[in-house]
């Protein structure tokens, strides 16, 4: 399967679609919104990462008509079992805004010492060719950091002032918005997905 010329996008989200588009840009793909086309968000009613890609994707591509690609991802607290992975949009609500989201995190951290607020973002991307492609392609990615105790820095989106990447001495909201997309769960997923395209 080689790479398509035009893709849908299949999300609402701005600093998704910053991202995704970066990477995609420099390949020749031409990136069209689903937003741009009147498409409305798929309802994610999936409980993985896998499972609500794949359903963005789906949606995107028959209403589109063209191929689509989506993102599904989240933030993983271990101290939290987990939480809120693929509730991460919603976490502090259905229309949540990223800052009473990061606050919330906060608080269900309180007391959590910086050695047990270990996490990470994960990342789920499928392509589908059309609505009913009985063999989608699924790639994944992981970014292994931990949360702050204050937010830091406005680069990015979502948790990223929050997140605090291995190897990193800054958030990821105070990353340039490329050194991210080389090393982010999104950016390493999407490499994995073009080399399964190539
Ligand atoms: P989705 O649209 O259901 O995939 O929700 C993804 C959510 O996970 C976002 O709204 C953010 O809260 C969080 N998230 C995913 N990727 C990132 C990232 O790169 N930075 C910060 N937050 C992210």
């Amino acid at each position: 399967m080689s790479a398509p010329r035009r893709v849908v996008l299949a999300t609402g989200n701005a600093g998704k679609q910053r991202e995704l588009a970066a990477l995609l840009a420099p390949l020749g793909i031409e990136v069209i919104l689903q937003t741009s086309l009147g498409i409305s968000s798929a309802e994610e009613t999936g409980t993985t990462f896998e499972a609500n890609a794949l359903l963005k994707a789906r949606h995107a591509a028959r209403e589109s008509r063209l191929p689509a690609l989506a993102d599904d991802s989240g933030l993983e607290v271990d101290a939290l079992g987990g939480r809120p992975g693929v509730w991460s949009a919603r976490y502090a609500g259905p229309d949540a805004t990223d800052e009473a989201n990061n606050a919330k995190l906060l608080v269900e951290l309180a007391g959590v010492p910086d050695e047990r607020r270990s996490a990470r973002y994960r990342c789920v991307i499928a392509f589908v060719r059309e609505a009913d492609d009985a063999a989608p392609l699924v790639a994944e990615g992981a970014w292994e950091g931990r949360i702050g105790q204050a937010p830091q820095g406005t680069g990015g989106f979502g948790y990223d002032p929050l997140f605090w990447p291995q190897g990193q001495s800054v958030t990821a909201a105070q990353m340039d918005a490329a050194a991210k997309n080389a090393v982010s769960h999104r950016g390493l997923a999407l490499a994995q997905l073009l080399r399964k395209l190539s």
